[in-house]
């Protein structure tokens, strides 16, 4: 199976739609949340992967724009987008985001937004992070978004009992990786805001039955979408960030 693997779409549809074409066909897409929020175009995005074969799991934005948490421990730049979007998704689509599971399993691998520990709100970003979360994961293979950094965490043994976890950043250029009996976490980094100084949209394609695949980079007009954050009244730091890819 050839699966499209996509995290943080963040309502940012010309770089989903980059994506998209880069990827060619798929058999599956596999969601990781946040597929609101930021920015402009919350609808186009949800109704994009609407129209795909996919399974998706709710992201921290997801739930705010639709108020089933808070958004106390958001930034300003995020609360005022969540409240923007929350005004303007479609009923339909209000719906199906108060409808995402937590959760998935699919293929041998459990899809989660944060973390097995935290699902919404947990960084999986450090190796201390990672081993405690790989130690209790019910699968031996886990997806998780949330940082915007594309990462392969990977259980390693150490002398006696110890037991350590190593990372690996996926630059994307691509980056191939390969899984084998040891638990892993992987990150397909983030599709509409990337926080890992590369601006461009990232993804993973992922054969999950050959345990292999591949984190790329694409291309997308982002001066095209920071005029439309700006166009919609969003905060400017919203579009501005996109070009730093922080
Ligand atoms: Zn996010």
């Amino acid at each position: 199976m050839r699966c499209l693997v996509v995290a943080d779409i963040h309502s940012n549809l010309l770089a989903f739609e980059a994506v998209l074409s880069d990827a060619g066909p798929c058999d599956e897409v596999w969601c990781l949340g946040d597929i609101v929020g930021y920015g402009p175009d919350p609808n186009e995005c949800v109704d994009l992967l609407r129209s795909l074969p996919h399974r998706t799991v709710a992201g921290n934005h997801d739930y705010a724009a639709v108020g089933m948490v808070a958004t106390t421990s958001f930034n300003a730049q995020a609360r005022e987008a969540t409240e923007w979007t929350a005004a303007r998704l479609s009923a339909d689509n209000r719906e199906y985001l108060e409808q995402l599971p937590l959760r998935i399993t699919a293929g041998g691998f459990t899809l989660v937004h944060g973390s097995i520990h935290s699902a919404i709100w947990e960084y999986v970003d450090n190796t201390r992070i990672a081993l405690a979360n790989l130690l209790d994961q019910p699968t031996r293979y886990c997806l998780v978004g949330h940082t915007h950094v594309p990462t392969h965490f990977r259980e390693v043994s150490g002398l006696g009992l110890l037991r350590r976890a190593r990372e690996r950043r996926l630059d994307g250029n691509p980056t191939s990786f390969s899984l084998d009996s040891a638990r892993s976490i992987l990150n397909p980094g983030s599709i509409g805001q990337p926080r890992d100084g590369d601006p461009r949209a990232s993804y993973m394609l992922l054969d999950p039955e050959a345990g292999s695949g591949e984190v790329r980079r694409v291309e997308y007009p982002i001066a095209v979408t920071q005029n439309r954050i700006l166009n919609c009244g969003l905060p400017e730091r919203n579009a501005l960030r996109l070009k730093q890819g922080l």
